[in-house]
């Protein structure tokens, strides 16, 4: 298969450019490098995720630059590419949102639609259902999301959504729920946890700390993304990828002080503007259609987090 990755250098990008690599598929890896992070990591995350697989480079701008020559030949298309985060969206910050995140989704998009891509794949967010009126969340629950980011990953599914209905490829789209694992985004919960445990500095804590993650193992997601690939289903299938369990942030706080040995110093912030109080997903529909449920403990990926951790 020959498969174009979106925000390849980036944490869920560069293990399924990795996986599909080490598999034998042929992957051109396509990122810009935002620097939404330190660029050295993104640079890492690449260089880790090209080594031992038939994968080519390129450094492009979605929203942007000219698309069709990547597309060329493309079988499949992981749209992953994207400005993740939902606390700075607001206001003036929304410009670079809706530029990464609807007016690149919209170009790839396009692209795919005049080359002969047989599907594409697009990550989306459990962010687009905001404060939800009943939990677990399935896919048919009408979206409210809670912040300026969640309605530009809302705004890319419905796209994405109308090509599909115009002639485009089969579309499958992913909401992913809190995924977590080693090259976890550094700006993300746990990775700034796991990063406290090492140096003891204090852990900016918003809000009291109940609040509930459904946390996704990365191998997981990875596992979603390469079965939505390969199975047929109806255009337009949108499947919640959800850990299946929710933890709240005070019991992540403790496990991974018992796991580093120290407890965890706490700084005490307000709850953010965008934040739910509780993120948790349906899983039967993805189980039904891609045979798919998470495989990874906690206990388990905690584990790999903290030993990639104490790598670095
Ligand atoms: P990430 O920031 O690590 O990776 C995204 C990558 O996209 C970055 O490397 C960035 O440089 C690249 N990018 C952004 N705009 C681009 C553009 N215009 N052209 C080319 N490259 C561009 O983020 P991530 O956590 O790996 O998230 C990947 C996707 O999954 C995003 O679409 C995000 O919205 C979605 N998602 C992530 C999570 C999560 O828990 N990490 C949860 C829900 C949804």
């Amino acid at each position: 298969m020959r498969c174009l990755v979106t925000g390849a250098a980036g944490f869920i990008g560069s293990h399924l450019t990795r996986r599909l690599g080490v598999e034998g598929h042929e992957v051109s890896a396509v990122d810009c490098f935002r620097p939404t992070y330190d660029l050295a990591t993104k640079r890492e995350n690449l260089a880790w995720a090209a080594d031992g697989g038939q994968v080519t480079s390129f450094e492009t701008d979605l929203s942007r630059d000219g698309l069709e020559d990547l597309l060329h030949g493309v079988d499949v298309v992981f749209h992953l590419a994207g400005r993740p985060g939902v606390r700075d969206s607001w206001g003036d910050a929304l410009a670079p949102y809706l530029q990464d995140n609807v007016l690149a989704t919209e170009r790839v998009l396009a692209a795919a639609d005049g080359a002969a891509v047989a599907k594409v794949v697009l990550a989306s967010s459990s962010s687009v259902y905001g404060e939800a009126r009943r939990y677990p969340c399935r896919e048919s629950d009408l979206p409210r999301p809670h912040s300026p980011y969640g309605v530009t990953k809302l705004a890319a599914e419905h796209l994405a959504g109308a090509h599909a209905r115009n002639g485009g490829p089969a579309l499958v789209v992913l909401r992913f729920f809190s995924v977590y694992g080693p090259r976890q985004r550094p700006d993300m919960g746990l990775a700034r946890l796991f990063d406290a445990a090492a140096t003891g500095a204090p852990f900016p804590l918003y809000g009291d700390g109940s609040q509930l993650r459904d946390l996704t193992a990365v191998d997981d997601v990875v596992e979603a993304l390469c079965r939505a690939a390969e199975v047929a289903l109806p255009a337009g299938t949108v499947l919640n990828v959800a850990g299946g369990r929710p933890v709240s942030l005070a019991e992540l706080i403790e496990r991974v002080g018992e796991m580093s040995g120290r407890p965890i110093t706490v700084e005490q912030h307000p709850p953010q503007r965008g934040d739910v109080t509780r993120t948790e997903g349906a899983i039967d529909c993805i189980r039904d259609r891609l045979g798919w449920a998470p495989a990874t403990s906690l206990s388990d990926g905690l584990a790999a987090m903290a030993a990639w951790h104490a790598d670095r």
